[in-house]
């Protein structure tokens, strides 16, 4: 069986791609990274356990992406743009092929953003893999929980509860065709961090998060942060249909791993983040307002009545 600095040298070691900025990767003691100047560095941590936040025995190559794109996702929340990762993994035992399709899956889209894998630590243990990403942001233009004001509209991209309805799915919750699941599954197995729309963002949206554990705990956070409550119809959001309106309302508003982005922006902003849409071939739909405090998250369906947010994914409400 290969050593320990073997596996490493051979899975996790390549070429940085960007000399100037990544000075030192993998094999030294530590990585030596050149933030550019007047960028804030953005840094952000994920653990992922087998059992608790994937199957044991998913496939080895979409949990290398999704590793990866968790964390990327807590970026584009921030308006950062990606530059390094380091990734501490304990592996059981070191199955070369296990291995190889987990590094192709996490590579692949390491590639996609040019982010360089600059180090890590690989230990024996059981299955446990965390990520931390660090990338760049002018500080004053970083998107935080932290800056939505009430009359701002509140925004979401892309589709909402997918993942979740993929994950009921494949817990036999819920029974779909074939060709109506698959979509469903790639969501919840190949998440899309959306980078470049957070980029994009900076400088128009006032607050932002990545939806990892629902809409209605999410958005709560940002209403925490910024002090503020919030106005929301749920006929505006966009969610997953799969025929069942009670599960697909679970799915929306407390169905995690979607890693869409919530965000606020003043209403002056509504025609850039219409043209935005368009530059970038993605759905971004008006969801609500946010209000002055002391109001909450008030959510409205169709006929104006009031429906009581779900709590989101807390991996310690069970030992209150
Ligand atoms: P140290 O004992 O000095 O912490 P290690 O032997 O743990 O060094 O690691 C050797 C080199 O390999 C270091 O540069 C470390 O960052 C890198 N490394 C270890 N594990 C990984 C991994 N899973 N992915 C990327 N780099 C790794
Ligand atoms: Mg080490």
């Amino acid at each position: 069986m290969a050593s320990e600095f073997e596996l490493i040298r051979r899975f996790f070691d390549r070429p940085a791609r960007r000399g100037a900025r990544t000075l030192l990767g993998v094999g030294d003691d530590a990585a030596l990274l050149r933030v550019e100047p007047g960028m804030a560095l953005a840094v952000s941590t994920d653990m992922l356990l087998a059992g608790r936040h994937f199957p044991e025995g998913t496939a080895p190559g979409a949990l290398g992406h999704k590793a990866l794109a968790v964390n990327l996702s807590d970026l584009a929340a921030m308006g950062a743009t990606p530059r390094w990762a380091t990734l501490a993994i304990a592996l059981p035992v070191a199955d070369e092929g296990w291995l190889s399709a987990f590094s192709a899956g996490l590579f692949a889209l390491a590639q996609r953003f040019d982010v360089d894998l600059v180090g890590g630590d690989t230990t024996r243990g059981p299955l446990a893999i965390s990520v931390t990403v660090l990338g760049e942001v002018p500080a004053e233009h970083a998107l935080t929980r932290g800056g939505a004001r009430p009359g701002d509209d509140i925004w979401v991209s892309g589709v909402l509860g997918q993942a979740a309805a993929g994950l009921a799915e494949r817990q036999g919750q819920l029974r779909l065709a074939p060709q109506v699941a698959a979509p469903l599954r790639a969501r919840l197995e190949m998440p899309e961090p959306r980078i470049v729309l957070g980029e994009r963002l900076r400088g128009i949206a006032s607050a932002a998060i990545d939806v990892s554990d629902g809409f209605a705990a999410d958005l709560g956070h940002v209403l925490e942060r910024s002090g503020v409550g919030a106005l929301v119809h749920y006929a505006q959001l966009p969610g997953v249909r799969t025929g069942d309106a009670a599960l697909d309302m679970r799915c929306v508003l407390a169905g995690g791993d979607d890693y869409e982005l919530i965000f606020t922006a003043g209403q002056e902003a509504r025609a850039a983040i219409t043209a935005l849409a368009g530059a970038l071939d993605i759905s971004l739909s008006r969801v609500g307002a946010i209000q002055a405090a002391p109001m909450r998250l008030v959510l409205l369906d169709a006929q104006g009545g009031q429906i009581a947010p779900p709590a989101g994914y807390d991996h310690f409400a069970d030992l209150d």
